[in-house]
């Protein structure tokens, strides 16, 4: 018998042909107890990266998948990361928003069988509120001075100042990392940006991305909506109801929307109340979406509940007059 290390770095035995000889058999349990105990030792002190022996995601490579990375919202929660979308076709994904602690939800993916969740480089922002950008840093930093691919950012005017933002609060690890002895092969920290003037269209072999405005407060917001060789997906990103997710969203078949919870609502103070309603949807105006558009799916992310379980949100919904498939989506979802 011998022991080997699996691709995930657990000690497996391997059984030779065995003779049913008893009297080797205690023996033989012994040398393999031995030897487990110091491959155990030899992954624990370092002499192999463990990774974790998490589920696969359950992914259908041979149609577009959609995985929440992160349904969170401003109120953080471990459970549900900042903001992010990834549509995942042929073998590429396109990530829509990449909030607090979305860019780890990425490495987990990948550590579970989501190989185009390693290393992405294709973003598009909705918006430049932190809960959807606080780890671009991530994104470009992460052993920026050895990973391939330059990262492609697609956002509302602000992306480039605050790219440029990032290059000045990280000067000094660029600067320590050049000027050491440290080999550095790449500059991954320097992304291609792409600011929106007005609508984005965007097209490559395996997709064709339109970022359109929708209405988030006074702030210059988009929703995305894409389009694949099997699929729509569109993403509202922040918003009010808008005319132009609905007109956007049409024949999809995932709807990602936000939303927050009216009855929620109802115990914050007026001007919170009076900020969410021009901000954010209410269940009253996801259904007006979702019964103008008849989505394949509508999934649910970026819930603001105050307080609602995801339960009451979905009844809240459904109160509202939608009786379509309706997902209140949680992080690692796949559709
Ligand atoms: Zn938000
Ligand atoms: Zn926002």
């Amino acid at each position: 018998m011998y022991l080997r290390l699996s691709r995930r770095g657990q000690c497996q035995p391997t059984p030779r042909a065995e003779g049913p000889r008893q009297s080797h058999a205690l023996r033989r349990r012994w040398v393999a107890g031995r030897l487990a105990a110091a491959c155990a030792l030899f992954v624990a002190v370092g002499g192999l990266e463990p990774v974790a022996a998490q589920a696969p995601l359950p992914i259908d490579a041979d149609r577009t998948q959609v995985i929440l990375l992160g349904t969170g919202s401003p109120f953080l929660d471990a459970a549900k990361v900042g903001a992010s979308v990834a549509i995942v076709t042929g073998g590429v994904a396109y990530l829509v928003d990449i909030g607090p602690g979305a860019y780890l939800r990425t490495v987990e993916a990948a550590q579970r069988g989501v190989d185009a969740l390693a290393w992405p480089t294709r973003l598009f922002l909705t918006h430049l509120h932190s809960d959807h950008v606080l780890d671009y840093a991530d994104l470009l930093w992460a052993l920026w001075w050895r990973r391939e691919g330059q990262v492609t950012a697609y956002g509302p005017p602000g992306l480039a100042a605050l790219t440029t933002g990032l290059h000045g609060a990280f000067a000094e690890d660029i600067r320590m990392r050049t000027e050491g002895s440290q080999p550095i092969v790449t500059r991954g920290y320097v992304p291609e940006v792409h600011e929106i003037d007005g609508t984005l269209r965007f097209e490559d072999e395996r997709v064709r991305v339109i970022g359109f405005p929708v209405c988030h407060d006074s702030q210059a917001a988009y929703g995305y909506r894409f389009e694949t060789a099997d699929r729509v997906v569109v993403v509202s990103g922040d918003t009010t109801f808008c005319d132009s997710v609905v007109e956007h969203a049409r024949g999809a078949d995932i709807l990602v929307h936000e939303i927050f919870s009216e009855r929620g609502l109802a115990r914050r103070t007026e001007d919170w109340q009076a900020y969410h309603r021009a901000a954010h949807s209410s269940p009253a105006q996801v259904a007006r979406v979702a019964n103008a558009v008849r989505p394949g799916t509508l999934v649910l992310y970026h819930q603001l509940y105050f307080g609602v379980s995801d339960a009451e949100l979905v009844e809240e919904i459904r109160e509202a007059g939608y009786d379509g498939p309706l997902v209140s989506g949680k992080d690692f979802d796949v559709f």
